[in-house]
């Protein structure tokens, strides 16, 4: 026999994008024994990110990595969250330690490091960088795969990992419609000399939204506006954009506006808000896991904890399962995840709509329930996401 001898019933697994879900399915599933194959469509990773807030139920998961000092090497825990209106002035600040002490402390970390502290935790033999899937067929039990450079594989399963415009997702289950949520954003690095470390700022505007996220790697500037769906972005135009949108607006916004003019316009990150609400997540052998099949939309600031909860899900039912019944650990999977996905998405939505109401007379009525919005309401509201069996 050689190293190509398969023994039993063990799973060969294809992860499909080695992103927050994909390197922690595959992390965990290596930890456990397997041997993931992982391809990912960028050549590498780095250049461009945004601040990521982690909550203790996502980041609980890299201490079952192994990865949890590495996570906090780079990870600044929060303490407080401090609302700001329209104008800047201040409607609320939310002290997060008691959460803390409760569940664990939630922490930003910029996006590219979360994904090398990840990326430490797969064997660099096991990821394909720069390629994709052309081709999955499903048949007689095996999924046979075709690969942009030319090669071919046979899996048990494929775990389609490869975020919200999932080429899985389309191969597989067809043409599922994102949801336009009829905002779109930009992020971009601004001075130190702004930060407060442990401290997210926001401003809830009119019709316009801004965060400020300390990291370790420094201060991210999170922008975002009520607009029509495709609304183009040229990058020559984006900083005359941005400025006509935000410069009538006080607090921080007037030093977030200066400290873009530093910036290159290429550096600043673009994208649109759309979420994903899916019926399956499972066909026969093909399984979607993180935004592939439930992007919530980026102000919840959930999106990756939900995409590492249910990658250690994943893993955790398939190292419980074999070849013959993959099917009851995928419908296990699924059972696992469907409330708290669907509870979390929701709240979502209600966060999105409420932070970027685009009517001043609704924008009012928000910033007077933001001010007598009581420490113990948002602690409570909060509870939802942080306490939940997974
Ligand atoms: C501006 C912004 C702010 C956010 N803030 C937060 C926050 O504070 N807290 C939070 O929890 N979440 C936040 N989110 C959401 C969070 O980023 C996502 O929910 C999370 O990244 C989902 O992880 P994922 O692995 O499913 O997808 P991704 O992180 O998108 O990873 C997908 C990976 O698949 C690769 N890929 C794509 N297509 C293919 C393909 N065809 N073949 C192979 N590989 C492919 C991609 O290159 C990528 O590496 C934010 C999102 C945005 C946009």
């Amino acid at each position: 026999m050689n190293d190509e001898t398969r023994y039993g019933n063990d799973l060969q697994v294809l992860v499909v994008g080695g992103g927050i879900a994909g390197l922690t399915c595959a992390g965990l599933l290596e930890q456990r024994g397997f041997s993931p194959d992982i391809v990912e469509k960028t050549n590498r990773y780095g250049g461009l990110g945004y601040a990521l807030g982690l909550w203790p139920a996502g980041s609980n998961i890299l201490k079952g990595l192994g990865a949890y000092e590495a996570f906090q090497a780079h990870a600044d825990p929060m303490h407080t969250y401090t609302l700001l209106s329209d104008s800047g002035k201040k409607l609320h600040s939310y002290d997060l330690s008691g959460l803390a002490v409760e569940y664990g402390k939630p922490h930003l970390i910029w996006r590219p490091r979360l994904i090398d502290v990840l990326g430490e935790t797969v064997t660099d033999e096991n990821i394909r960088m720069g390629t994709t899937v052309t081709d999955i067929d499903q048949h007689d039990d095996v999924v046979d795969v075709t690969f942009t450079d030319g090669t071919e594989g046979t899996y048990d399963l494929v775990v389609g990992a490869d975020g919200i415009h999932s080429t899985v997702r389309e191969q597989v289950f067809g043409d599922v419609s994102l949801t336009y949520q009829g905002m779109t954003s930009w992020a971009f690095w601004v001075d130190e000399e702004l930060l407060d470390r442990g401290v997210i700022k926001e401003h809830w505007g009119d019709g316009r939204f801004a965060g400020l996220y300390p990291t370790d790697d420094g201060l991210a500037c999170f922008l975002a506006v009520a607009a029509p769906e495709g609304m183009p972005d040229p990058v020559a135009e984006r900083k005359g954009r941005i400025r006509e949108r935000f410069e009538d607006m006080g607090g921080f916004i007037p030093d977030v506006l200066d400290e873009m003019e530093t910036t290159d316009a290429e550096d600043i990150w673009h994208d649109d808000f759309y979420d994903l609400k899916m019926d399956e997540w499972t066909n026969d052998r093909v399984v979607l896991i993180g935004d592939a099949a439930h992007a919530p939309l980026p102000t919840a600031g959930v999106g990756a904890s939900m995409a590492m909860e249910s990658a250690a899900v994943l893993a955790g039912e398939l190292t419980r399962t074999d070849s013959t019944y993959l099917e009851q650990a995928l419908d296990h999977y699924v059972t696992r995840r469907r409330d708290r996905v669907d509870e979390v998405q929701q709240k979502s939505r209600q966060i999105g709509t409420f932070a970027l109401f685009d009517h001043s007379l609704l924008t009012g009525i928000r910033d007077q329930i933001v001010k007598f919005y009581s420490q113990d309401r948002m602690e409570e509201y909060y509870r939802g996401f942080l306490s939940s069996e997974i």
